[in-house]
């Protein structure tokens, strides 16, 4: 798998999606080597199966922007074959049209997914359930929300996730993260596929069939579900 900009993306613990889909795949005889995406780094894009990119304060967004926008041709045409990407809040907003800063400076995104990002405040900030069509089980998605940019949904884009707690893409319409083809953006930290086994082992089984006609052999999630249903109690 790649991921993206580990130095400059990474907040409230992204980087642990990547520890966890290391861990459920091992768990399951399948090695999931990670390949550092850095700027100006070079990707053998023939290799990569899954991608993630985490969130980002606006400064480090503005360093690496320049650089996703580069390889916004090979990337979505990895993703349109129907490998698994996981983009979360601040790489989110750059999978979209643009994200501008609270500043007023607009940063261009790849593109990808059909939303825009504009500046808010308050920052929404704290824990977020939400509701999701997805197959899997639980349905309930949890994590944590510390983003000051409001998404907006274009035409084509399909939501995630229905809100239940906190506040999601904007605050205004219930909706969470954005969902095309394999390809996966959410404004949930916390980290995310920790707290969240069943979307870990759907992302691991779209790296491994992107077809999306494989289902892999279920493994025991009862930890993972622990923390999940802390945050489905938590007040
Ligand atoms: N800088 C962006 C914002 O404030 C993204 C923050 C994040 O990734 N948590 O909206």
């Amino acid at each position: 798998m790649l991921h993206l900009y580990p130095d400059h993306m990474n907040l409230y613990g992204d980087r642990g999606n990547v520890i966890a889909l290391v861990h459920r795949g091992a768990c399951r005889g399948i090695t999931v080597d990670v390949i550092s995406g850095a700027p100006n780094s070079k990707i053998p894009w023939e290799e990569i199966d899954l991608v993630f990119i985490g969130g980002g304060e606006d400064s480090h967004q503005s360093r690496i922007a320049e650089d996703f926008l580069h390889r916004s041709q090979e990337l979505t045409q990895r993703l349109d074959d129907g490998i698994p990407m996981l983009a979360i809040c601040g790489g989110y907003q750059l999978l979209g049209h643009y994200y501008r800063t609270v500043e007023g400076k607009k940063l261009p995104g790849v593109g990808y997914l059909d939303v825009t990002t504009e500046p808010g405040r308050p920052r929404a900030i704290g824990d977020v359930v939400c509701e999701t069509q997805l197959a899997v089980t639980p349905r309930t998605l949890v994590g944590f929300e510390n983003h000051g940019g409001r998404t907006f949904l274009g035409t084509e884009a399909i939501p995630l996730a229905t809100v239940l707690r906190g506040q999601g893409n904007n605050g205004q319409d219930h909706t969470e993260g954005t969902i095309k083809n394999h390809t996966i953006g959410t404004y949930l930290h916390g980290s995310l596929l920790p707290k969240n086994p069943h979307l870990t082992d759907l992302l691991l089984s779209w790296a491994v069939d992107p077809t999306g006609a494989t289902q892999l052999e279920p493994i025991d999630m009862q930890l993972e579900l622990k923390a999940h249903e802390v945050i489905l109690e938590r007040k």
